[in-house]
C-alpha cells in the first residue's frame, strides 16, 4: 500500500540517506562489527552530513529541522542496512538531543551541541542499573550534594554508545525518600575522576554497536552538569519514551520489511522439487500473511509518526507501537529464516544477522511486558 505521509523533500533526503548507507555503512561493516563499535571516523561522516543534528536548532550547530519524519526516514534507511545502526545513532540524535534541546542551560547548549552535532561529542543515555530496567523509579546510583558539586556512586549496565561517549546522561537518585521524585539528570563526561566503563558486552546480536557498563565512584559532577531540576529527572525521562518508543517502532518495521522483500525474492528463485520455494502454498501463504501484517502495522505506525509530528501522541499509543512492531518484527524474521532454510541460519546472511538483531527489541525502550502494563493502566485495569 502506498504511505502517503511523505513528500518529495522527505523521499529526497531519503536518496541522501541511502549514499550515505552505500558510502560509509557498507564498506566498513565488518569492521565495525570487529570492533563492536563503529568508531569516531563514522561519527564524524555522520556529522559531515548534518544527520546527528536534524532536530537541533540553527543557533547551536544542527540541521534546525522542525519536521520529525525526517528522523524517522533515517532511521528506516539506518535499520535496514543493518539495526545496530539506527540504535546507536537513534540514541545519540533522537533520545539525547531533547534532553539537551529542551532542558539544559544556555551555557551547557554552547558546551555540548555544536560538538554533538559534529560527531566529536558521542553521547548515551544511562538509566538501566544491573539491579534492573523495567522499574525505573526504584534506581540505586545516588548523587549526594557537596558544596557546589555532586558526588555520584553507583553503576549502570547495557548502555548503548556506552563505550565510545564523552557525554552521558545519567539519572541517579538524589533524594532517597521519594523514590520517582527523588531522580536527577546528570551530564558525566569522559575524563571525570572515578568514571570507569567495563569492557564492550558481548551481545547476540548488533554486533556494530558498542554497549558497556559504566561505574561511577565517586564522581565529582559540578552543579554546571546537572541537566533540568533537581528531582525531577524521572518525569523528564518519562516525557520523551514517547519519542524514543516510536523511532523503536519505525525501525521494527522498516527492519522487517526490508528482510521479507528480500526473503521474497529468495523465495522466488530457489528452486526445491523443481518448483521454487515460494510456490508451495503453505510459504506462499506464510508470506502473503507477513507482507499484510507488515502493511497494516505500517498504517498504524505512520499514524504514530503523524501525531507526534503535530504533538497529539499519547504515551499509551508510543506502547502499543513499540510492543507491536518489536513482536512483527521477530515474528517476520524469524519466519524468513524458516524460507530461508539452512542458509537462514549462516551468520553471512542478513537474514540471520536481522533475526539476531531483532531479538532486543522485545526486551529494550520498556520491555513488551511493561508496554503492556502502561496499556492496561490506561484502560483501568
Ligand atoms: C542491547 C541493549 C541496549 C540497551 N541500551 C540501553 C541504553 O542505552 N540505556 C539504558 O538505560 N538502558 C538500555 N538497555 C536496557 C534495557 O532498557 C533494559 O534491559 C530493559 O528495560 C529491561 O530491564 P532489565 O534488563 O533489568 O530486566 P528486568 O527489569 O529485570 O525484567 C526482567 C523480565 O521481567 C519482566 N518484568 C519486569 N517487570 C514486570 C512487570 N511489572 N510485569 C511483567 N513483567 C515484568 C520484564 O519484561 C523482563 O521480561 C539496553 C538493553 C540492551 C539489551
Amino acid at each position: 500500500m502506498l504511505r502517503t505521509i511523505f513528500d518529495e523533500d522527505h523521499e529526497a533526503f531519503r536518496d541522501s540517506c541511502r549514499t550515505f548507507v552505500d558510502r560509509q555503512l557498507r564498506p566498513n561493516q565488518e569492521k565495525h562489527i570487529a570492533n563492536h563499535e563503529f568508531g569516531r571516523e563514522l561519527w564524524l561522516e555522520l556529522g559531515k552530513q548534518d544527520l546527528l543534528g536534524l532536530n537541533v536548532p540553527a543557533e547551536y550547530g544542527g540541521a534546525g529541522v522542525e519536521d520529525s519524519r525526517f528522523a524517522m526516514v533515517l532511521a528506516e534507511e539506518l535499520s535496514k542496512f543493518a539495526f545496530a545502526y539506527s540504535s546507536c545513532v537513534g540514541i545519540h540524535a533522537d533520545c539525547v538531543a531533547p534532553y539537551l534541546v529542551d532542558l539544559c542551560t544556555e551555557e551547557q547548549k554552547r558546551r555540548w551541541l555544536p560538538k554533538f552535532c559534529t560527531g566529536e561529542l558521542i553521547t548515551a543515555i544511562a538509566m538501566t542499573e544491573p539491579s534492573g530496567g523495567s522499574d525505573l523509579a526504584n534506581l540505586k546510583t545516588t548523587a549526594v550534594r557537596q558544596g557546589d558539586d555532586w558526588i555520584l556512586n553507583g553503576s549502570k549496565t547495557f548502555i548503548t554508545n556506552g563505550y565510545s561517549a564523552d557525554l552521558v546522561v545519567v539519572a541517579a537518585r538524589t533524594s532517597p525518600e521519594k523514590r520517582a521524585r527523588g531522580i536527577t539528570l546528570f551530564g558525566v563526561e569522559t575524563g571525570m575522576p572515578g568514571f570507569e566503563r567495563g569492557r564492550k558486552l558481548d551481545k547476540i546480536g548488533q554486533p556494530e554497536s558498542d554497549t558497556a557498563e559504566l561505574f561511577f565512584a565517586d564522581v565529582r559532577v559540578p552543579s554546571a552538569n546537572v541537566i533540568g531540576d533537581i528531582d525531577q529527572g524521572f518525569i523528564y525521562m518519562m516525557e520523551r519514551l514517547v519519542t524514543e518508543r516510536v523511532g523503536a517502532a519505525v525501525s521494527n518495521l522498516a527492519h522487517a520489511r526490508q528482510i521479507l522483500d528480500e526473503t521474497i525474492v529468495y523465495a522466488k528463485e530457489r528452486q526445491a522439487f523443481g518448483q521454487p520455494i515460494g510456490s508451495f502454498q503453505v510459504n506462499k501463504h506464510t508470506l502473503a500473511e507477513l507482507v499484510t501484517r507488515c502493511e497494516v502495522t505500517q498504517a498504524f505506525i505512520d499514524a504514530c509518526i503523524m501525531q507526534q509530528l503535530n504533538g497529539t501522541l499519547s504515551t499509551v499509543d508510543a506502547a502499543k507501537a513499540k510492543w507491536w512492531t518489536a513482536e512483527v518484527q521477530n515474528s517476520v524474521l524469524d519466519a524468513c529464516v524458516q524460507l530461508w532454510g539452512g542458509y537462514g541460519y549462516m551468520n553471512e546472511y542478513r537474514v540471520a544477522r536481522a533475526w539476531a538483531d531483532a531479538r532486543v527489541t522485545r526486551i529494550w525502550a520498556g520491555s513488551n511486558e511493561i508496554m503492556k502494563e502502561l496499556i492496561g493502566r490506561d484502560l483501568g485495569l
